[in-house]
């Protein structure tokens, strides 16, 4: 399947980490089959941290060995740490991504440690990789979270964003999200930082990590793509809230950011479609309050609506 841009789908690590309920590991295996099936090429399914600290991720052997068992599909993982890497690497993940805030504040706050010492922590990440041959198949990436806006500091010069996203990739890492934590980014704010990233460091390492908080989240995916960006994260449903506005939206929604790139003839190899079909799975297993959000899944594709992608053959 030929694609233009690269979507991976995030609902079950980003989305999932907030839900309080546990996500019945077979209803998250559901989610992957069915997402591959329509076309998905990379997915991250769970985030290597120890089971009392986020219980919903405390199925993620057999999640990752559900994924691993797929063909064609990129499976990628969160880690905070070696420790987690390790796991990670042990069980071959194809693609583990590393966090770091750009705001000193918010990184305190969310992993208890200034950005430098995030940055040894992700030495050691590397270290660890470098100790067993095995461990080479696996890439490491990072994401640089709060990297457009934080609700601790407020602005953050991306000056600043641009120096942390050098340090990764000087430590090894092959791709950097440049992540919107809380959706506090506009389009004019996402183009000019995507453009200087890809002048920086090539379209191939740049992801776009956007949170739909103040629905800016497809104006700003549309505002990375102009700028050259290719890689794009989003959820299904938009799944995933923000921890900081307990009302908001969470993850860019994957069925109108396909909508989005299909309609323009930018072809994202995914069968919008399937994808929709999909949103059951949710539906059926995520607790009544939970929102499922989205405007194609509710309007439907226009009359005449003919995707960039080409339909995938029936079996
Ligand atoms: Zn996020």
């Amino acid at each position: 399947m030929e694609r233009d841009v690269i979507l991976r789908e995030v609902g079950l690590r980003d989305g999932l980490q907030l839900v309080k309920e546990m996500f019945p590991t077979d209803a998250k295996k559901r989610w992957i089959s069915e997402e591959v099936a329509a076309g998905m090429s990379e997915i991250e399914v769970c985030s290597f941290v120890p089971p009392h600290v986020v219980p919903q991720f405390q199925d993620h052997e057999e999640v990752v060995r559900h994924a691993k068992s797929l063909s064609d599909l990129t499976v990628s993982a969160l880690v905070p740490n070696a420790k987690g890497a390790e796991r990670g690497f042990m069980l071959g993940v194809d693609k583990l991504n590393f966090v770091v805030s750009a705001s000193e504040t918010h990184n305190q706050k969310n992993v208890k440690c200034s950005t430098e010492d995030s940055l040894v922590r992700f030495e050691q990440i590397m270290e660890v990789r470098a100790s067993n041959p095995d461990y080479a198949k696996t890439e490491v990436c990072s994401g640089v979270s709060t990297a457009l806006g934080c609700t601790l500091e407020g602005e953050i010069d991306p000056k600043r964003a641009l120096w942390l996203m050098g340090e990764l990739v000087k430590r090894g890492a092959t791709e950097i999200g440049i992540a919107d934590t809380v959706g506090y980014a506009n389009p004019g704010q996402v183009k000019a930082l995507f453009i200087d990233a890809i002048a920086e460091f090539g379209a191939d390492r740049v992801v776009a990590h956007f949170h739909d908080t103040r629905g800016l989240g497809l104006a700003n995916s549309l505002a990375a793509y102009e700028a050259g960006c290719r890689k794009f994260d989003a959820s299904l449903a938009g799944l995933g809230g923000c921890p900081f506005a307990p009302m908001a939206t969470g993850n860019v929604v994957m069925d109108d950011l396909v909508f989005m790139f299909e309609a323009m003839g930018v072809r994202t190899g995914i069968d919008l479609d399937r994808l929709l079909s999909i949103r059951e799975v949710l539906r059926e297993n995520l607790p009544a309050d939970e929102p499922l959000h989205g405007m194609i899944s509710k309007a439907g594709p226009p009359k005449g609506f003919r995707p960039a992608s080409q339909p995938l053959a029936a079996e």
